[in-house]
């Protein structure tokens, strides 16, 4: 297993936000984690990057205990984030905003900067504008450029859909597919839970801070529990 989250507990002050989550991601696969607001998705993606810490459990990552590593560490052994709510740099140009994402490698990052632009032809053709001047779909885009810049082994996405026009949420659904068939191993939060069905391998199913289903996802699109709670309905 390239990840394995066992059985963590986080705490927001005494608020337990998650409850004993237990999850893996297998190198090469798309997982998606579903669930309604509060169930500690996000919760659960800033414990692996380390922008929260554990109150116990353990979280390794590609052979090794990270529990404890602090966040730019995960970084460099290959945990890559494109944050929610986007966080690029609105006073850099959108080339500059995605050689910051390769800032602490040391080899020459032409190459990525090269597969960023190919992945996102808007980025390529708009690589002199300022990041803050990009429209909420087109930030999204560097946000997940700039977190490939690093050469993650797996790419955690939160909401990537989030606020996009229906167009770009196919859009960004099917880069994050490219992606995954170009070699990256990607965990992804969804409030889309039918799109992010749709092209993940396998999914859990997050409540109040636990984990109540894991399936592959093909499995959970036609689950009658998953579909009424999830999915609209029919
Ligand atoms: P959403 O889709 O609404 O973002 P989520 O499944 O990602 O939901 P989390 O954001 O992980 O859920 O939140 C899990 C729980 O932790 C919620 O009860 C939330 O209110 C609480 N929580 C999250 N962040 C904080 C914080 N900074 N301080 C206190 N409580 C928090």
């Amino acid at each position: 297993m390239l990840l394995e989250i066992s059985d963590i507990h986080v705490h927001y002050g005494k608020i337990a936000a998650l409850k004993g989550i237990t999850a893996e991601v297998d190198q090469g696969e798309i997982v998606t984690l579903i669930g309604a607001n509060g169930a500690g998705k996000t919760t659960t993606l800033k414990t692996v990057s380390g922008l929260r810490g554990l109150s116990s459990g353990a979280i390794r990552f590609d052979g090794q205990d990270i529990s404890k590593m602090p966040g730019h560490k995960r970084v460099l052994v290959g945990i890559g984030q494109a944050p929610e709510g986007r966080g690029i740099f609105p006073g850099m140009t959108v080339e500059e905003n995605l050689l910051m994402g390769a800032y602490a490698r040391k080899d020459d990052p032409a190459k990525e900067l090269a597969e960023a632009f190919d992945l996102f032809p808007r980025l390529a053709e708009r690589r002199k504008q300022m990041g803050g001047t990009m429209s909420g779909g087109e930030q999204q885009m560097l946000a997940i450029g700039r977190a490939l810049m690093a050469k993650p082994k797996v790419l955690l996405l939160d909401e990537p859909s989030m606020g996009l026009a229906p167009m770009l949420v196919q859009q960004i659904f099917s880069i994050i597919q490219e992606i995954n068939r170009r070699g990256t191993t990607v965990l992804l939060v969804e409030q889309n839970a039918q799109q992010a069905l749709q092209i993940a391998h396998r999914a859990y199913v997050l409540e109040t801070g636990r984990v109540v289903k894991s399936a592959p996802a093909a499995e959970l699109l036609d689950d009658p529990e998953v579909r009424a709670a999830y999915l609209g309905g029919e």
